[in-house]
Order: C-alpha cells, then sequence, then structure tokens
C-alpha cells in the first residue's frame, strides 16, 4: 500500500523547465537586442552623445542594475499581492547556472493565474512600457533599456507558456529546487 507520502507525490505533477532551453532562447533574442538598436537606433545618438563615452556606460549599467532588482520585487510584489506571505518568499541567486541568475521563490500555494500575473509583470513593466516609451520619444537608449529587460525576461515568459494551458484557478507551486513547478493534479 503507498504511504501519505508516496500518495502525495502521486498527486502531484511536475512541470520542469530545461535551462538549456532557456539559455539558447535568450541568448538569440539577447543578439537581436544588441544589433537591432545599435544598427537602426542608436546610430546617430552614437554620434550625438559620445554613447562610447565612460560615464554613460556606467549609468546604464547602474540602471541595469536597478532594474534587476527591481525585476525579482516586482515578481515579489505580486505574489504578496495575489496572498503569498512574507516569510513565504525568498531572494536569492543560482550560481550553477552560466550566467549567475537572481531569483524569487514562492513557498506559497497559490493559483495558476497568480504565478503568470508574477511572471509577466516585470516584461511588462520594465520591458514593454520602455520600449513602447524609447520608440515614441525616439531614444534608442531608452529603447535598448527596454529591449535588454525583455531579453533578461525570457526565462519567464518560457514559464509563463508552461502554464499556459493550465486551469487559471488550479492550485501550483514553485518547484522547491529546479525551474519549474509542482502541480496538483
Ligand atoms: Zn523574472
Amino acid at each position: 500500500m503507498a504511504t501519505k507520502k508516496e500518495r502525495e507525490e502521486m498527486e502531484k505533477s511536475n512541470l520542469i523547465i530545461p535551462m538549456r532551453k532557456v539559455y539558447v532562447v535568450s541568448t538569440i533574442v539577447a543578439i537581436f537586442v544588441i544589433v537591432f538598436p545599435f544598427r537602426y537606433l542608436i546610430r546617430e545618438e552614437v554620434i550625438r552623445n559620445d554613447i562610447y563615452s565612460h560615464s554613460y556606460l556606467l549609468y546604464f549599467l547602474l540602471s541595469l542594475i536597478i532594474a534587476i532588482v527591481l525585476h525579482e520585487a516586482l515578481h515579489a510584489l505580486v505574489f504578496r499581492m495575489e496572498g503569498a506571505k512574507k516569510e513565504e518568499i525568498s531572494f536569492g541567486i543560482k550560481w550553477w547556472t552560466i550566467v549567475p541568475a537572481p531569483y524569487v521563490h514562492c513557498d506559497a500555494e497559490l493559483k495558476v493565474s497568480s504565478f503568470k500575473r508574477s511572471l509577466i509583470m516585470p516584461f511588462i513593466v520594465l520591458g514593454l512600457i520602455p520600449l513602447g516609451i524609447g520608440l515614441i520619444i525616439g531614444s534608442g537608449t531608452v529603447v535598448l533599456f527596454g529591449l535588454t529587460m525583455i531579453a533578461g525576461s525570457i526565462g519567464d515568459l518560457l514559464m509563463f507558456q508552461l502554464l499556459y494551458s493550465l486551469p487559471a484557478d488550479q492550485q501550483m507551486k514553485d518547484h522547491p529546487s529546479l525551474a519549474g513547478y509542482t502541480v496538483r493534479v
């Protein structure tokens, strides 16, 4: 007869995303992201503003570091809004990956729709919105910022796709160690 633990295990199904897939797709998008604005949008700004000056690069890198922190904070904020307790949310950096990857882990069991909202928020707020603003005001730098943030959201978008076919109100959890989820079936 199956033990309680085994029964619990059988009721769960794991949805895991291979990190290799995240890297391959992210790299392709990152190449596009760097090549596209430099060729078509920044060329004139480079001449006008001396884009390669140390202070410009320093400020741009600084804004990216702040944006990475904000990216993770937005995931956490949505988890909180969706009902996760403060102590159920933790931050960390996965050092075993090719590029050190910051992450937010949510220990609460939440609905699929809650995880989807948390996954998509940084992509919209830090990626799509700056990209739109950059295109409207005609700033290659802001466009580059938005595109960089979109490239940094590829893992989140792949996870979003993983959850796409699940019912919105199904209960689920973050996988304790891998990039993915456990879903109650
Ligand atoms: Zn993310």
